[in-house]
C-alpha cells in the first residue's frame, strides 16, 4: 500500500511540483488543500500517513492549521514548507507539532528524505 500523501500550499505551482513529485516517486496525493481549514477538513476526511504544509495561507494559516491537525490526532506527521526568511516561524510550528522542516524552493531529494524521515 502506498503512504498517502496531503498536499496543502495555497500556491498552485507548488501542489502542481509536490504532487509529480511524489506521484512519480510511489506515493498517493490524496488531498490538495489551497489554505489551512481546507487542510484540516481533508485530513479527518483523508487520514493522510503525511501533510505537507505550507506556512502562509489566506483563510487558516499553516501553523493554526497544524494545531487543529495535532488535535484530531496526536500521531499525524506534518512536514512545514517555510520560505526563507521564516526562520522565526520554525520554533513556533515545532510547538504546533510539525514534525520536520523543508525550506523553499527545495530539492526533490529534500522532500523524499524528510518523508522517509517522519514516517519512520
Ligand atoms: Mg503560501
Amino acid at each position: 500500500m502506498p503512504k498517502k500523501i496531503l498536499i496543502t500550499d495555497d500556491a498552485l505551482f507548488m501542489r502542481v511540483t509536490l504532487k509529480n513529485l511524489l506521484v512519480n516517486s510511489g506515493y498517493e496525493v490524496v488531498g490538495e488543500a489551497t489554505n489551512g481549514k481546507e487542510a484540516v477538513e481533508q485530513f479527518v476526511s483523508c487520514h493522510p500517513d503525511v501533510v505537507f504544509m505550507d506556512i502562509t495561507m489566506p483563510i487558516m494559516d499553516g501553523i493554526s492549521a497544524t494545531r487543529a491537525i495535532k488535535q484530531c490526532d496526536p500521531n499525524a506527521k506534518v512536514i512545514m514548507c517555510t520560505a526563507m526568511g521564516q526562520k522565526n516561524m520554525v520554533v513556533e510550528a515545532i510547538q504546533a507539532g510539525a514534525k520536520d522542516f523543508i525550506v523553499k524552493p527545495f530539492s526533490p531529494e529534500r522532500v523524499l528524505e524528510s518523508i522517509a524521515k517522519v514516517i519512520g
